[in-house]
């Protein structure tokens, strides 16, 4: 299968794209058409444990892999789970969560940067690559993580992680400064994610950057949700969920469902809305944002305003103001319409706004549907879902469940309903524990306890192990001297 870039450009085939991650063009590859999946294909993949479900559907995609390497990264990849990398939970009649927090850092990216690093690896030997790769990343709190996991040590492979080094839970910065691995470097940047990204794409994009790079050796490529080794790995848990559901018999077959998401950079929702044009029956696909509401502007009036105030929130993997994935899902509502894409963009570029007409929206991609939970509703829906519920539900999830809540008030829909949840809450422990208790403790690893002896629940082992390790990467720097700094990286070596 090809893949092309939304700006237009040559196709290329899965192992390029996602040894790329963007293409030359500054656009995000998509393929070329998605497979479709019959009844008949669901129910053979209905007794299949999530990795060789993992390894159907992304056989689909990257047919330049061979099944046999794709089962092998799989097995590998979900091995570092604890129990089922993606358990659906049923918590009423209609209502169910989709766990996604199994995994080594707590979060659903690594659902897809498990397994990243080996198709990289092979991508850079099927390409017979003589550079080494080097991954920069940005990330709002999860990525960063979740990625310098998955290619730790890794060999001819190098990754450059930016953070918001004020804009991240203490866990997660915690998890980040902690990370171990000889090629692994994090950076604290004096900005927001956005800014983060923006430079990122920015170093991309500019061929002098791109060749300082590779006069040092080195092939730039992103584990961002820019990358199509990513979503394709993310589509896997939304099928994999659909079947879990109909195999018990919730539903009928072709019987449709809801997804609820909470949604940033716009890649977790996205993966979603392919499921469902790989043919799972959908109904709703409902956006879930927090203060950060720039989608939910988007969704309801056509309008995309980045040009707004920028809000720290508690749950910070979602503080986003350009999600960069929308971009992908304007190009199927466009008509797969590449210079009306790059416009856009240039727009955003230029004037931090963007707008389509609505009704296109309307027409094309009927299913989405958007709302947004700001604090103090976010803070309370943690506390109402686990009274109700007994469940302890994290701030992104809770920004799920309100919308939820939302649309349900709404639109009275009865569709069986699946809340993706992204995180666990332990995580975000201080503002959890004082969202349950009204209580404050802002020492992150001793709220790990009390949020623990007052739910009694499980702290994930390592969140726990975090107190005993050492601060390995402490280098903060303002946004305007990042790029100096990674060069410094590789230059003064
Ligand atoms: C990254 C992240 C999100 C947002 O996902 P996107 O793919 O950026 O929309 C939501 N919740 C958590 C916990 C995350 O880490």
């Amino acid at each position: 299968m090809n893949y092309i870039s939304t700006r237009g450009g040559l196709p290329v085939n899965a192992g390029t794209a996602i040894l790329k991650g963007l293409a030359d063009d500054g656009g995000l590859y998509v393929p070329s058409s998605f497979p479709i999946l019959t009844k008949e294909d669901f129910e053979k993949l209905i007794p299949l444990d999530y990795p060789e479900r993992a390894t159907e559907i992304l056989s689909l995609f990257l047919d330049d892999y061979t099944k046999e390497e794709i089962k092998e990264f799989a097995i590998k990849a979900y091995d570092k789970f604890d129990g089922d990398p993606a358990p659906v939970l049923k918590i009423d009649e209609s209502m169910f969560v989709l766990e996604l927090f199994h995994g080594p850092t707590c979060a659903f990216k690594d659902l897809a940067l498990s397994i990243l690093p080996y198709l990289m690896i092979s991508a850079r030997k099927k390409a017979g690559e003589k550079d080494k790769t080097l991954i920069l990343v940005a990330t709002s709190g999860d990525t960063g993580k979740a990625a310098a996991e998955g290619f730790k040590d890794v060999e001819n492979t190098e990754i450059v992680v930016l953070y918001p080094s004020e804009g991240v839970s203490e866990l997660q910065k915690l998890q980040m400064t902690t990370s171990e691995g000889e090629n692994v470097h994090f950076i604290g940047i004096e900005g927001n994610f956005d800014q983060a990204q923006s430079l990122v794409k920015k170093i991309f994009s500019n061929k002098k950057s791109v060749e300082r790079f590779k006069k040092l050796g080195y092939s730039l490529s992103s584990a961002n949700s820019i990358n199509w080794g990513r979503l394709v790995s993310q589509i896997v848990y939304y099928i994999s969920a659909y079947l879990d559901i109909l195999g018990c018999e919730e539903i009928k077959p072709n019987e449709k469902i809801n997804f609820v998401v909470p949604t940033g950079n716009f890649g977790n929702i996205l993966s979603a809305y392919y499921a469902k044009k790989m043919g799972v029956p959908i109904n709703r696909l409902i956006v879930a944002s927090n203060s950060n509401d720039v989608l939910t502007q988007f969704f309801n009036e056509g309008l995309y305003n980045s040009k707004r105030k920028f809000y720290k929130t508690m749950s910070p993997s979602m503080d986003i103001l350009v999600s960069s994935n929308l971009e992908r899902l304007l190009f199927e509502v466009s008509g797969r319409d590449a210079s009306f894409i790059s416009k856009l963009m240039g727009d955003l570029n230029k004037k931090g706004e963007y707008s389509i007409d609505y009704n296109l929206l309307k027409q094309n991609i009927p299913e989405f549907i958007a709302y947004m939970s700001d604090e103090d509703n976010t803070a309370e829906g943690i506390k109402i879902f686990y009274e109700m519920y007994d469940y302890l539900i994290d701030p992104h999830t809770s920004v799920a469940t309100n919308a939820y809540s939302d649309y349900i008030y709404e639109k009275k829909d009865k569709t069986s309903s699946v809340i993706v949840s992204t995180a666990s809450a332990y995580k975000f422990a201080s503002d959890v524990y004082k969202s349950l208790t009204g209580n404050i403790e802002r020492n992150a690893l001793n709220a790990l306890k009390k949020l623990h002896d007052y739910t009694m629940t499980d702290i994930p082992d390592n969140l726990i192990e975090l107190d005993l390790l050492p601060i390995l990467h402490d280098k903060v720097v303002n946004i305007s001297e990042a790029e100096e700094a990674i060069f410094d990286i590789f230059e003064n070596k």
